[in-house]
């Protein structure tokens, strides 16, 4: 899928730029443009992609320190400049914009969403948020801006793909590190997913194409991903197993919001040598991704690459109604009551999650 990336913020500017870099080393070509827009300017001066720094007027440089509803207005009284600069970029090959952004901060948290809602206005494409949520440690202002940006972006996106800082930090990592680490994972994942029916070694029995993703995240709301993969044999009659384990370990062990495993619809991609790659293993796969998830929904396609593993990339979408994203959203109104307390009272209820079904 042929898409291009906005990082808003000092995450989304990195992830985007990671995610770039992953897609350009490996040669897929489905990463057609990438941008960072930021408040702050020595954020900016840190990426080797192109940049546009906003709100010079408002906070001359140095970033809205954590307050998003300053980052949703600077995004608001700048989003024509946005647009214009991504005039020329979503060219019509683009399938898909993807704004990517941490949603506990200022600048991406409050200017993602907007965003979001400024590309839909005018672009038919698809627009969907990669949004970043704070791991359990991280403080309550983090908390509670992020459960405002995600029941927004949610909103206003075609899908919300959320990350949790939490599912793939190493145990032993510093906060840095582990901001690597997690950045490296994201850019494998969804850079793998957009590659899929993109740079195609050899010819499968069922490749998956762009029309697959979009058609899982059709129905809106939050989404998730999830990876894993394993040394295959060279008779496929040998991997049923492998590759029924593989999507196993994917959706129960390493998806990008932990436990939400109950979706409305879903996507497994199996990745790998197309004849290594066995119909029946990928035929028991699919069907028990439909047993877990309780999904009538789901699509399969492979993802030819020469490798001597198999992989597989399992996509959910809509999994608001969780206990996952529940706890979460508990998480940003403790945080939020006592930061100061919030006026709305259903701000931080899931209602409008569900709603959105
Ligand atoms: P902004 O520049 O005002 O939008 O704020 P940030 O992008 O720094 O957002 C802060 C949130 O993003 C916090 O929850 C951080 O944990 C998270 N964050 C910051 N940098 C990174 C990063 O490089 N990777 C990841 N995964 N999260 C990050």
């Amino acid at each position: 899928m042929k898409v291009v990336l906005i990082g808003v913020g000092q995450a989304g500017g990195k992830i985007t730029q990671s995610l770039a870099k992953f897609d350009y080393e490996m040669g897929f070509e489905a990463v057609r443009g990438a941008l960072a827009v930021n408040t702050a300017r020595p954020d900016l001066q840190e990426l080797d992609i192109d940049t546009v720094l906003i709100g010079q007027d408002r906070v001359k440089g140095h970033g809205v320190g954590g307050d998003n509803e300053l980052g949703a207005e600077i995004m608001q009284e700048n989003a024509t400049e946005i647009l214009d600069e991504l005039d020329g970029r979503i060219t019509t090959e683009a399938e898909a914009v993807v704004v990517v952004a941490g949603l506990g901060g200022g600048t991406g948290s409050g200017g993602a969403p907007m965003l979001a809602r400024e590309l839909k206005r005018i672009h038919e494409k698809p627009v969907y948020v990669l949004g970043v949520l704070p791991g359990k440690d991280e403080g309550g202002l983090y908390q509670a801006n992020a459960g405002r940006s995600l029941k927004t972006a949610a909103r206003e996106a075609d899908s919300l793909l959320l990350v949790d800082n939490d599912a793939w930090r190493g145990s032993g990592d510093s906060v840095a590190a582990g901001y690597e680490r997690i950045n490296d994972a994201i850019s494998q994942r969804v850079g793998l997913l957009l590659a899929s029916g993109e740079a195609v070694d050899g010819v499968g029995e069922s490749v998956v194409d762009s029309s697959e993703i979009i058609n899982t995240l059709r129905g809106g709301g939050i989404s998730s991903i999830g990876y894993a993969s394993a040394q295959a044999s060279e008779d496929p009659g040998e991997n049923v197993n492998t590759i029924t384990s593989v999507t196993r370990n994917a959706l129960l062990t390493s998806m990008s919001l932990p436990n939400a495993v109950e979706a409305e619809s879903a996507l497994l991609v199996i990745a790998g040598d197309p004849e290594r790659i066995s119909r029946k293993g990928v035929e028991r796969a699919r069907r028990w991704v439909e047993d877990e998830t309780g999904s009538m929904e789901v699509r399969g396609g492979d993802f030819p690459l020469g490798s001597d593993k198999l992989a597989a990339l399992v996509v959910l979408s809509g999994v608001e109604r969780s206990a996952r994203v529940d706890q979460f959203m508990e998480r940003a109104n403790e945080a939020a009551k006592s930061q100061g307390g919030t006026t709305d009272p259903d701000e931080f209820t899931n209602d409008d999650l569900d709603n959105l079904l």
